[in-house]
């Protein structure tokens, strides 16, 4: 039975069976946070179980919004090209985001993503808590610094730290890099392809490590 909201420090409605179906069932009915409320559903984390990388960004964007799904509009194509360059199936990840609703804010038809605060952020680890319990992965690939932060706090800069195995308490390794959509956004293709080939490398550190290297 899930716990309701105040019954654990007014947030997330997480099962007491932690598994993975009973944890996405339970996140559906989520509204810890203002943003349930704005975006269609919500998206959940997916992948095996039994993956051994975890990767980690921000929050579902407008497509992930409209189809359930972690990383499927452009900077999800822009992450599978990183993994497939850096010799990573996608298939064998768990793939996730920090906040599992779209926030958003109206630009005349269009919805522009809005960056979740501190408190949303704080409302929704929980999720992603119980997502790294039941998967236990070895790595934790941070994508971004939003990513960066909630997971190994605000010491940890992806300029300055990307590609670097870190010590973490929930993973035998962490590893920071850039998001695909701070990628997407860069002003040139020029841009675009030199940081495309920053999180390349920084991916090919995790699979080194996972090959125990
Ligand atoms: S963003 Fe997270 S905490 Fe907020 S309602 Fe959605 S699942 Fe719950």
């Amino acid at each position: 039975m899930p716990r309701r909201a105040s019954e654990e420090n007014a947030s997330a409605p997480i099962p007491e069976v932690r598994t993975y179906p009973a944890l996405r069932e339970a996140a559906a009915a989520c509204r810890a946070c203002p943003i349930g409320a704005l975006a269609t559903q919500t998206v959940f984390g997916e992948g095996p179980t039994e993956a051994r990388v975890m990767l980690v960004g921000e929050q579902a964007g407008d497509h992930e919004d409209k189809e359930g799904r972690p990383f499927v509009g452009q900077a999800g194509r822009m992450l599978d090209r990183a993994l497939e360059a850096a010799g990573i199936d996608r298939g064998t990840t768990y793939v996730t985001n920090v906040v599992k609703h779209f926030k958003w804010v109206a630009k005349g038809k269009r919805r522009l993503h809005q960056k979740p605060n501190a408190r949303e952020i704080g409302a929704c680890m929980p999720w992603l808590e119980a997502e790294i319990e039941v998967i236990r992965p070895e790595v934790i690939v941070a994508l971004g610094s939003t990513a960066a932060t909630a997971l190994l706090g605000k010491e940890v800069r992806v300029t300055r730290d990307h590609g670097q195995l870190l010590a973490t308490p929930r993973a035998r390794h962490a590893v920071v890099t850039l998001h695909p959509s701070s990628i997407l956004r860069m002003p040139t293709e020029e841009y675009r392809e030199l940081a495309l080939r920053d999180l390349v490398a920084d991916l090919c550190q995790v699979a080194a490590a996972l090959k125990g290297r």
